[in-house]
């Protein structure tokens, strides 16, 4: 091993000490018992110190006096799982978010806390280093944006609603409706409906964000719900014949209204994207204590590296195929939601122009 002089030791520990001491993170060292050995200058400025001195010079555990941390859902933060100390029992980059306040101001911050242990040769650990991420601003911004789309779906809610009765009424009154004067009439109908589904996706991302979506809860037969789903869908092509494989006759224990939004999104999914029509196929399987249900197309499929992704928010294939579907990419990101929320899983195998199988799974209910 290559001998280092103590002088060059010295100049790469200035080195480091410049890099961190500007750097816009935060960053604190302590020992194994919490005491402080290092922090930068945006550490003592995040903390509330007037400089680094000041700062190192406090009683040791002070910032738990100061402020005070809640978790992301708000839930009061039990300093003992703070990440440091989760570090020293050997887990590798233990992170957290939290909200702090500031007991005596009352101002809030977000702060994203990683930490890693250093260990010594005979692994024992010896100091955790902390670096803390300022997200406030961040977070503002997220919270604007979920009051901006919670604010617009409301508001496109009454309106909608009012179309769709002065849309029956226009229908009623005519009995016998002329032939162009019925496509009319259809046309805006099919279009206010999509408006309506567009408006919902938009209010249930919203409540997902705000932790509002509320779940009721029963006992209920899957093969039934899924029955219904395909009795509403079928009619709704005339190039796909879904087919329904298998009843379990098992029941579970879930929000059946959000559990069929789940089968009618994926059956819905399934027939958009398999333009050239064919079969869809439902299956449904009990397997070790859960009920799998499989809707298998022969269409598009998906490629490999966007698999993951079509779960998540706004997320919709970069395909320029599959770009020209209609859609905000939301039906998958609430899905998947909604089967978690109740305790299930929700997953996808796929090939790209062969076409996809969506699953989900759910507790068996005993
Ligand atoms: P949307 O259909 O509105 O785009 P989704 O969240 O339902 O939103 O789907 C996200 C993306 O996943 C779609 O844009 C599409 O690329 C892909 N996808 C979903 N279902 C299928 C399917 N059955 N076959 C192929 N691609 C699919």
């Amino acid at each position: 091993m290559k001998n280092v002089n103590s002088e060059e030791l010295l100049l790469s520990k200035k080195q480091l000490e410049i890099i961190l001491k500007n750097m816009a993170d935060a960053v604190i060292a302590q020992d194994v018992t919490g005491k402080l050995i290092f922090a930068n200058n945006a550490a003592a400025k995040l903390l509330g110190y007037n400089g680094v001195a000041e700062m190192l010079a406090a009683p040791s555990m002070e910032y738990l006096k100061k402020y005070e941390f809640r978790d992301e859902h708000g839930q009061l933060f039990d300093s003992a799982k703070m990440p440091g100390r989760r570090a020293i029992f050997g887990e590798k980059e233990a992170q957290v978010l939290l909200q702090v306040t500031n007991r005596k101001t009352g101002q809030v911050a977000w702060v994203n806390i990683i930490s890693t242990a250093i260990f010594n040769k005979d692994n024992k650990p010896t100091m955790v280093i902390n670096t803390m991420q300022d997200l406030t601003d961040r977070k503002l911004a997220e919270q604007e944006k979920s009051d901006f789309l919670s604010m617009t779906s409301h508001e496109l809610k009454t309106p909608l609603t009012s179309l769709t009765l002065f849309l029956a009424l226009l229908r009623s009154k005519f009995s016998n409706p002329e032939k162009k004067q019925k496509y009319y009439l259809n046309r805006i109908n099919e279009q206010v409906q999509k408006l309506i589904e567009l408006t919902n996706d938009l209010l249930d991302v919203s409540r997902i964000e705000t932790g509002k979506l509320r779940l009721k809860k029963e006992k209920f037969s899957l093969d039934e719900l899924i029955m219904k789903s395909i009795e509403e869908i079928q009619p709704t092509t005339t190039k796909h014949t879904i087919r329904i494989h298998f009843e379990t006759k098992e029941y579970v224990f879930g929000d059946v209204y959000r559990i069929s939004q789940v089968v009618v999104n994926l059956l819905m999914n399934a027939i958009k994207y398999s333009p050239a029509g064919g079969e869809i196929d439902v299956i449904i399987e009990r397997n070790n204590g859960e009920v799998v249900v499989k809707v298998r197309d022969k269409g598009l499929g998906i490629k490999k590296s966007q698999q993951e992704k079509i779960f998540s928010r706004l997320y919709q294939g970069d395909d320029p195929k599959s770009r020209t579907y209609p859609g905000l990419g939301l039906g998958l990101y609430i899905s998947k939601e909604i089967i978690e929320r109740n305790k299930g899983r929700i997953w996808v195998k796929s090939e790209e122009g062969k076409g996809s199988t969506f699953y989900f799974a759910l507790p068996v209910f005993k």
